[in-house]
């Protein structure tokens, strides 16, 4: 299950997830139309994939995600578990600390902290010995981005909560580890990046000058979801082009 596939950087790891044979699916709230199209994308290349909305950040988001998912499972008569748990459906939001509002701390926080922990705590009940917990951070938690601050705290948690859980699930097999891309072209920054100078800005973060795609993304994801990455938990690999180094 890859949340918030509908758009950016969950569509690339969901489209790239189905094409090494995961059945995936593809979580989303708004976007019902575009959530349809990465279905249909990841079954036109041979793949399966399907929906599954459900609005995250409110009370009881976890358990209606897992009920559309086990009902879905039990529609093609498959057991309710889960594999690989990508945890990537986040809201950002800009503001410097003389402009944060308690209601901004509460939106990002709810969705990006709240509902994580919810959503994993269900998730590891229908995981079995060697399931796979990806984290979707940021480079934030290493770079100073005060333009967002709480949104840089929100991955700050997350940060924490993968190595607490990479500790609590080793016994299970389980791996828990988070992925800090850097700035990548999607909705989440269009603004940041409608003008050149604030594209150029961008791209002169990373040292091959250039804006992260989800593509870029997904096969680090790839590899984390696979076998061969067994041995490696509760690290922050951090996929942002060099950024700021
Ligand atoms: P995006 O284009 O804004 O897409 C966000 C996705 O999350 C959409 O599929 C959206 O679903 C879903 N979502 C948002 N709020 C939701 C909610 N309350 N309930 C359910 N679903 C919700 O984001 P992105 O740029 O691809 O970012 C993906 C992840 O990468 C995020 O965790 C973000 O923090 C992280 N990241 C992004 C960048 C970047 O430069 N883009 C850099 C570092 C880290 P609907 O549209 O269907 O509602």
């Amino acid at each position: 299950m890859v949340t918030g596939a509908s758009r950016g950087i969950g569509r690339g790891m969901a489209e790239r997830l189905a094409a090494e044979g995961a059945l995936v699916a593809v979580h989303y709230f708004n976007s019902a139309t575009a959530a349809g199209e990465v279905v249909d994308s990841i079954r036109s290349r041979g793949g399966d994939a399907f929906t599954l909305r459900t609005e995250l950040g409110v009370p009881g988001d976890a358990e209606a995600l897992y009920t559309a998912l086990d009902a879905e499972l039990a529609r093609r008569g498959t057991e309710p578990t889960l594999d690989i748990l990508v945890n990537n459906a986040a809201v950002s939001g800009s503001a410097r600390l003389h402009e944060v509002t308690p209601e901004l701390v509460d939106r990002i926080f709810s969705v990006n902290v709240t509902s994580l922990l919810f959503v994993i705590q269900e998730g590891v009940r229908r995981m079995g010995e060697g399931g796979r917990i990806i984290n979707i951070s940021s480079a934030v938690t290493r770079v100073a981005y005060p333009e967002s601050v709480v949104y840089s705290m929100s991955k700050g948690a997350m940060d924490t909560l993968t190595i607490a859980l990479a500790k609590e699930l080793g016994p299970r097999r389980i791996t828990v580890n988070t992925v800090s891309p850097g700035f990548v072209a999607t909705d989440m920054n269009a603004g940041l990046r409608s003008t050149p100078a604030g594209a150029a800005r961008l791209a002169d973060m990373s040292v091959f000058n250039r804006i992260g795609e989800p593509s870029d993304i997904a096969g680090i994801v790839a590899f984390l979801a696979s076998p061969d990455s067994q041995w490696m938990t509760g690290q922050r690999i951090e996929v942002s082009g060099g950024s700021h180094l």
